[in-house]
């Protein structure tokens, strides 16, 4: 038999070989090519760090003061879950979904947002059974296979809120007033809101045949995704972002004139909420958003520079999605920010990273009246840059002040039926107990004095939401108990 010829052996190989008795080879080196991040990634260096950690603080303790508890889903849930939520004809499913089959068999994607994920969680932990409104905050990497740009990646962060089991308008308000808080918090400047209603399911479909009526008269002005988008899905027309469509897009029915009683009163109430809160905000008719599930408001929150091409962050009312997902209809509300995008704008305004700061006011209210009321006070001591933090989810006076201790705060300022009534604060000093009856108008300078003569408090590192024990510590809840029979709130001084 004849031997078999030798195969080659491949050059590599040929390098390592090193027997006693073949000849050693001169060392030949192979130039391997470094590989490199996957198209649209990112690495976080080191010295963004500083950026990152205070962007988390800053979304943890808002988050915190708004009384929402954290959430963390899968970044990978099944591909039929953002078919569902957000919408079979929409950009971010069609075209920019990472979905792949697994070695199981398993039809899965990549999380291209996070509402979808914590709604299916909502529903698979049955939180329906917990007290609601169930709020919800997480943060972490998305993915979308867009076209990658600066400030556009394919894998991205967010940080996002959910507020699940209520339809009530001051959520829609709360929400963007929590968005504000953090952008504010952070430093950014001259931030817009601009805001919308996508109507529901009542005013819309006659919404969206009126406006298909307008774009088929103007068809032949429309780019090549537009003329598809009329058959398909003549809402996502609107936010097109071809100059040409957009000229087109600028004379369309507007939904505002085309929404039902419901959807109408909802919006004037968010307006007339923002409008107490005195953030400014601005009519966009065009903004509809990506997505499929919204219903009702719809915002989003954009940096002053006119060069910006795009929005910090946004989010809206989803009444149907829960129920879309196969759990009890409930209606909720959330926004989400991208991280990028804010660090972005921190570097653009020259903001300063300030130093990780204590809480030194709790503000407490009772009654809805109160909670009115404290959501300004909020926002003029904030403005005044008194770190003041308050747990608006919760209703007692007993709870609010547990938060309070907790936190170490120095004072506790509270707010009752009387008080809202009388334009009046009660300000109680935390360490001696003592209390006073400020007036409202003088408040924010009263603080400032005591603050400055009150010894310094230790300070507190950023906690997550304390989880409430009982119904009793929510909205509505047990108001009356805590009024003395002068209306004033009665303080038990007992250690529950
Ligand atoms: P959306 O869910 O599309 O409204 O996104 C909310 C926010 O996330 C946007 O306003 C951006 O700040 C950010 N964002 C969305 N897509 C990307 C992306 N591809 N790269 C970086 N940030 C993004």
């Amino acid at each position: 038999m004849g031997r078999k010829p030798k195969k080659p052996i491949p050059e590599e190989m040929d390098i390592d070989m090193d027997t006693d008795t073949a000849p050693k080879p001169a060392k030949k080196r192979v130039k391997r090519e470094p590989l490199q991040l996957v198209k649209g990634m990112k690495d976080i260096l080191p010295a963004e760090w500083k950026y990152w950690d205070f962007v988390f603080h800053t979304v943890q303790k808002v988050a915190m003061t708004f009384g929402f508890d954290r959430i963390e889903t899968p970044v990978l849930e099944p591909t039929p879950l953002f078919v569902r939520g957000v919408g079979e004809e929409t950009d971010i499913v069609e075209k920019e979904l990472y979905s792949f089959t697994d070695r199981g068999k398993n039809d899965v994607a990549l999380r291209p947002e996070f509402t979808s994920g914590v709604s299916r969680a909502y529903i698979e932990h049955g939180m329906h059974n917990l007290p609601q409104p169930v709020k919800l905050f997480s943060m972490g990497p998305l993915f979308r296979h867009d076209r990658p740009q600066a400030g556009r990646y394919r894998q991205f962060w967010q940080f996002n809120f959910e507020i699940i089991g209520e339809k009530n308008p001051v959520l829609d308000a709360q929400i963007i007033q929590l968005a504000w808080r953090i952008y504010r918090t952070i430093g950014l400047k001259d931030l817009t809101v601009q805001i919308n209603s996508v109507g529901d399911e009542n005013c819309r479909p006659q919404y969206v045949s009126a406006l298909k009526e307008y774009f088929e008269m103007h068809e032949n002005k429309l780019c090549k995704d537009c003329k598809r988008r009329l058959t398909r899905n003549p809402l996502r027309i609107l936010d097109c972002k071809e100059e040409k469509c957009q000229r087109v897009a600028s004379e369309a029915p507007q939904f505002l004139d085309h929404l039902c009683d419901e959807c109408s009163v909802h919006f004037k109430n968010v307006l007339e909420y923002l409008d107490e809160l005195g953030i400014p905000y601005e009519l966009n008719a065009s903004l509809v958003r990506g997505l499929d599930y919204y219903t009702k408001t719809a915002f989003e929150i954009w940096p002053s520079k006119t060069s910006a091409q795009s929005a910090l962050g946004g989010g809206g009312r989803y009444d149907n999605l829960l129920e879309m997902l196969g759990g009890q209809s409930k209606p909720a509300v959330g926004f989400a920010g991208g991280i990028e995008r804010v660090i972005m704008a921190i570097q653009e305004q020259n903001i300063d990273i300030p130093q990780v700061r204590k809480a030194d006011v709790f503000l407490a209210q009772l009654s809805e009246m109160a909670k009115k009321k404290s959501l300004k006070v909020f926002e003029e001591l904030r403005d005044a840059n008194i770190d003041v933090v308050e747990a608006l989810g919760k209703n007692s006076l007993k709870s609010q002040l547990k938060v309070a201790d907790k936190l170490g705060v120095r004072l506790a300022l509270i707010i009752g039926q009387k008080e809202a009534i009388d334009g009046t604060i009660i300000v109680r000093d935390m360490e001696s107990g003592i209390q006073e009856i400020v007036d409202r108008s003088k408040i924010v300078r009263d603080v400032q004095r005591r603050l400055e003569k009150a010894p310094a408090a230790p300070v507190v590192k950023p906690q997550l939401p304390l989880k409430p024990e009982r119904e009793s510590d929510f909205i509505g809840a047990d108001d009356e108990a805590d009024l003395g029979g002068d209306g004033r709130p009665d303080i038990d001084e007992s250690n529950e």
